[in-house]
């Protein structure tokens, strides 16, 4: 039998990663970089076996190395792991710095010498006012994330099985958090009943996550998580917001961006993960500025640390539940009953996938039935696994194309007689010219089958005619419905529940929401002043990643208007103090 320690990781006492030969995770500062960088902090000696950062700290200082080496250490509740060493010239820090996570690594003096260091804000302040500090510093921590996400070195140990939707939906979460894990799957190593002996954990509790210092938590919420981990930990949720932003797909991190580096206090709540629909797509290649496509996990991630990086807070694993309507002040309610007070609102939440009426159908999800198609669901399936894709839109059209890249057969099924109705014609060619790729026009699923995990399928074509195929995987691309249930009738939406804005607002519509003002909406203001929407949850709006950015960004001029309107904080009456005015004009 294997031992324990041999089922997590190889134990090594050299470096799992050669700091000399990593130039993009570790580059080396030149002697006027490093004078740049002192000139913001302290210079300070270093003891052999001299703790700096102890992981799990929050607000943890950056060092450059002068002299000496410092070891980077995963510490775990089984064996600590040797994950680097920082050298001359070369500086400490992880992304975790930037989220305003804890740290997930020990850091400790292995050779005497000097550091310059900073504190979380002296750095920070760097690289808000340094351009080249900031490419460099921002580079090498993204890449150090990114090396560890790829070799599952974190501060947990997630142990599952391919056949539970729960542990599907934590990979799923882990994962598009950017948040490193270890995966132990126990259908596949039985050893792995030491482990979960070890930590007192029945076979039947599974998933199983085990966090920094030893706590385990069976079968986790989403928010249990990121309590765990610590995500919100440093977010007051007492202070009143210049912006609070509802949703942190692409429009809701657009926002967010150019919100914080326009110097405006701003909150980014979410009930999930970063990145929304587009986090879920294989790869965008519409997108402006990647000519050879980006995948929307890489471009949230990316447009995640940019938003903190200029001081937006992003709360993650947190849902509005409600927005107060009360005319004294807008507030955004979690689901826990907590009330964030904002002078402006912005309403990112985008749209959710629509389901197909199949009964059982929650049963299969992570366990055969996918809405999304990225490595991470790919590594679910088998070698030679036939799949389907449902829907006619480009989002299918991208998992098809992706998932039959390895020649697997995939069965396209869709609704309307062509593809050509509702997909961008760069993939109809591109599915066209996949023999792997088969297109079932005018068909669709009518049941699905399996003892937990799915099994078979069976779809109608256009001759009424149902087959029965051994098929393990369904991805569902079938469209999505706004997010607006939350809104519980606050902010006038059209038939279909999107939300009206600026001049799709009608006179009728002003009227009954009890405009109060002598302006029109802005463009991209709701039927309540200084409340905003943008991206796939506005009616009207081109679905897309570049118009939810677009919008999102556009949507913080009107917020520096309304700002201006509302006047400086202290004299500011609260917006919804115009609805206490008696005339209402809906001039529009
Ligand atoms: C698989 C797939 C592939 C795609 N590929 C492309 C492509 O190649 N090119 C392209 O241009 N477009 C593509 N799209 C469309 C594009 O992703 C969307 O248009 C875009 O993501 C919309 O951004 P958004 O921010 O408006 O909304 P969303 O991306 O839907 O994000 C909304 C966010 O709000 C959060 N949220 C919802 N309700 C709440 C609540 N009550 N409280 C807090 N948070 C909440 C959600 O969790 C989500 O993170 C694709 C979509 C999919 C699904």
């Amino acid at each position: 039998m294997r031992s324990l320690t041999a089922l997590t990781e190889n134990i090594s006492s050299t470096p799992l990663i050669d700091s000399v030969t990593e130039p993009f995770m570790f580059p080396k500062l030149t002697a006027e970089q490093i004078e740049r960088i002192a000139a913001h902090g302290v210079l300070r000696p270093i003891t052999r076996g001299e703790v700096l950062i102890e992981s799990g700290r929050y607000d943890v200082p950056f060092f450059i190395v002068k002299a000496g080496e410092i070891e980077v250490i995963r510490p775990s509740a089984l064996d600590d792991l040797l994950i680097a060493i920082v050298r001359k010239d070369q500086f400490t820090g992880d992304i975790s710095m930037i989220l305003g996570r804890p740290a997930l690594m020990r850091l400790r003096v292995s050779v005497p010498g000097e550091v310059v260091e900073l504190t979380r804000d002296q750095m920070h302040a760097l690289i808000q006012s340094d351009a080249e500090m900031s490419e460099l510093l921002m580079t090498a921590f993204i890449s150090r994330r990114i090396e560890l996400v790829t070799r599952g070195i974190g501060d947990i140990l997630l142990i599952g099985s391919a056949q539970s939707t729960a542990t599907y939906r934590i990979k799923e979460f882990l994962t598009r958090n950017g948040h490193p894990f270890k995966y132990l799957n126990i259908d596949r190593d039985a050893d792995v009943r030491d482990l979960l002996d070890r930590f007192g954990v029945d076979g039947g509790e599974l998933p199983v996550l085990i966090c920094r210092a030893g706590a385990v938590l069976k079968n986790p919420a989403n928010q249990e998580i990121a309590e765990c981990l610590g995500f919100n930990e440093r977010i007051d949720q007492a202070q009143q917001r210049d912006v609070v932003i509802v949703g942190a797909g692409p429009a809701g991190l657009a926002s967010a961006v150019y919100a914080a580096s326009e110097g405006l206090d701003a909150l980014v709540i979410e009930a999930c993960s970063p990145g929304g629909q587009a986090g879920s797509s294989s790869k965008i290649e519409n997108y402006l500025g990647f000519p050879t496509g980006i995948s929307g996990k890489e471009l949230a991630e990316r447009a995640h640390a940019q938003a903190q990086k200029f001081g937006a807070s992003v709360m993650i694993a947190k849902g509005a539940a409600g927005l107060t309507c009360e005319p004294k002040c807008h507030g955004v309610r979690l689901g826990d009953g907590a009330i964030i007070s904002a002078r402006t609102v912005i309403i990112a939440t985008g749209a959710r996938y629509r389901k197909p009426p199949l009964a059982n159908i929650a049963e299969f999800e992570g366990a055969g039935v996918y809405y999304n198609a990225t490595f991470m669901e790919e590594a679910q399936l088998g070698d030679g696994d036939e799949v389907i894709v449902v829907g006619g839109a480009n989002s299918a059209g991208q998992a098809a194309v992706f998932l039959a890249r390895a020649g697997r057969r995939v069965h396209l099924l869709v609704r309307s007689d062509s593809l050509s109705v509702s997909m961008s014609r760069y993939l109809v060619r591109r599915i066209e010219e996949t023999p792997a790729i088969q297109v079932r026009t005018r068909t669709e699923i009518v049941a699905l089958e399996g003892n937990g995990h799915l099994e078979r399928v069976l779809w109608r074509d256009s001759t009424g005619a149902v087959t029965s195929q051994n098929i393990r995987h369904v991805f569902l691309m079938t469209g999505a419905v706004a997010s607006t249930a939350w809104l519980d009738g606050c902010i006038t939406l059209d038939s279909k529940g999107f939300i009206k804005t600026g001049p799709d607002l009608t006179r009728q519509d002003l009227a009954a929401a009890q405009w109060p003002l002598d302006r029109s909406p802005y463009l991209l203001e709701t039927s309540r002043p200084g409340v905003f929407a943008v991206g796939d949850v506005r009616c009207g709006n081109v679905k897309r990643v570049a118009s939810a950015v677009g919008e999102g960004s556009i949507a913080i001029s009107f917020v520096h208007r309304m700002l201006a309107e509302l006047g400086p904080i202290s004299s500011a009456p609260p917006v919804g103090a115009y609805l206490e005015r008696p005339n209402i004009n809906v001039g529009v």
